[in-house]
């Protein structure tokens, strides 16, 4: 799962450094093939139940799933999620970032640096005797500290030889129930968060999730494996 992880993180800096005004998110998954067959590792997005690429991009008030399109043209002040992800030997990783596109308000900036406070928040629960609703309540506890909301119909998940294996792991809750925490368990963390309200709308596409409301939302995820030694990052460098 490292293996994976190190790929996925791959795609994540290499995508990242192409995200500019003009570019289309078509481009960006084009990018991130190049990554997974530079390193040998299969997609666990494309064919996911018919998805048709290897990344999703989701800019400005779509949460998740968006589908890379020849047609989406990211702009200055833009803020897209890219969630990406890898197999290597059977074993997958999962990760999503969002950046701004060139110059981006404060508003965004602060939104992008609360979420991304928020995952730091739950990975930090990730430790052998805590319970799993831990995870979710200190994301939760973050971000509506910082006035957003959380997505509810969408969670993270436990992952292996698998991308997605129970249990699921919301990103909100009270803390202290559900199964405890051991070392061994890998799970993707994946808060969602909204500037508005927490509700969400699927687009006709089938795919895309945007806000009710339309407001922004951001998106960022790592794979962490519970150690021994506490909490362990598969999908950094
Ligand atoms: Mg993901
Ligand atoms: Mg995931």
């Amino acid at each position: 799962m490292r293996k994976a992880g190190r790929v996925v993180a791959e795609m994540h800096a290499k995508t990242r450094e192409a995200i500019r005004p003009g570019i289309t998110t078509m481009e960006l998954d084009r990018i991130a093939r190049d990554v997974l067959d530079k390193r040998g590792a299969r997609s666990n997005f494309l064919n996911y139940h018919g998805f048709p690429a290897v990344i999703c991009t989701s800019p400005n008030d779509m949460i998740v799933h968006g589908i890379p399109s020849e047609t989406v043209v990211l702009q200055d002040g833009d803020i897209i999620s890219i969630d990406c992800g890898a197999i290597i030997e059977g074993y997958h990783g999962d990760a999503a970032y969002t950046a701004g596109v060139g110059d981006i308000s404060p508003e965004a900036r602060k939104i992008i640096e609360v979420t991304e406070a928020s995952l730091v928040a739950g990975i930090q629960q990730m430790v052998d005797g805590n319970r799993l609703t831990d995870i979710g309540h200190a994301v939760q506890t973050i971000a509506e500290a910082g006035g957003y909301s959380v997505v509810r119909e969408y969670v993270g998940h436990a992952i292996g030889t698998a991308m997605h294996e129970e249990p699921q792991v919301p990103n909100y809750g009270p803390p202290g129930k559900g199964p405890k925490l051991r070392s061994g368990m890998v799970f993707a963390i994946e808060p969602m968060i909204n500037m508005g309200r927490p509700e969400t709308f699927l687009l006709e596409d089938g795919w895309s999730v945007v806000t009710a409301d339309g407001s922004l939302s951001v998106h960022v995820e790592h794979t962490i494996a519970i150690t021994d030694n506490g909490p362990e990052i598969y999908t950094i460098p």
